[in-house]
């Protein structure tokens, strides 16, 4: 770990896992030792550090944040990651939650639209050593297809719908977590793929910044 973090972020970290996390019923040990180990006050800025282990989600410039603890483990736990999966996440954002995937999967690709976020996040993914991460600026919405089919996809953008071409990118026995609903408000949907088809579960109210792309909503 880097000297920015220290005891009492490791302190903090472990507090925020038990208060938040466990106590609202997440219960898969992998996605709970991967919260408390990723230094989440590395991916914003230093003038946030004193409030990144709060129950919420903040600011990471460009009009983006960075998601409440407790949504990334609900959204992580939800994705049932295995050692050897190769996960797609759309929208990078500070980075956060790539590296939890990373944490947990084979390999991670993450798509971020704005170049600015896109870059700082490969920065923070090498300097902390992170080289399962591949990362990709451009329209996420349309899903990563050169690498796909994926084991799993996290949408970290609220859509207004599933696109198609996103699933398709799902391998037999995929998941999916997407928020989808209306620019101010979402659902957290869950998707798996098996023989008979595609199925869905409504997990929780959510409210994510849009989606912005072709299968998005427009800019
Ligand atoms: N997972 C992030 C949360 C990011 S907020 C984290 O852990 O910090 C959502 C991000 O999705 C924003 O950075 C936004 O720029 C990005 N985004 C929105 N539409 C996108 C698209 N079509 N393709 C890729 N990224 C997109």
């Amino acid at each position: 770990m880097t000297d920015s973090d220290d005891e009492s972020y490791t302190g903090r970290r472990k507090d925020m896992v038990a208060r938040q996390i466990v106590a609202r019923g997440i219960t898969d040990p992998r996605v709970l030792a991967a919260m408390e180990k990723v230094p989440r006050h590395l991916f914003v800025s230093e003038a946030l550090w004193d409030q990144v282990y709060g129950d919420h989600p903040l600011p990471i410039g460009h009009g983006q944040t960075i998601s409440q603890p407790y949504i990334v483990a609900e959204m992580t736990q939800a994705l049932d990651v295995s050692p050897d999966d190769r996960v797609l996440e759309i929208g990078t954002g500070s980075g956060y939650q790539a590296a939890i995937l990373a944490e947990l999967a084979y390999r991670v690709y993450t798509v971020e639209r704005v170049r600015e976020l896109a870059i700082a996040a490969r920065a923070f993914f090498d300097e902390l050593r992170y080289h399962n991460i591949v990362t990709r600026c451009g329209d996420g919405s349309l899903g990563w297809p050169e690498e796909a089919p994926f084991d799993a996809i996290m949408v970290t953008a609220g859509a207004p719908y599933v696109s198609k071409k996103l699933l398709s990118q799902l391998k037999m026995g995929g998941r999916m977590v997407i928020p989808v609903g209306d620019k101010h408000s979402q659902t957290l949907v869950k998707l798996v793929r098996d023989e008979d088809g595609i199925h869905q579960t409504d997990m929780l109210g959510c409210r994510f910044v849009n989606l912005v792309g072709e299968e998005g909503w427009e800019a």
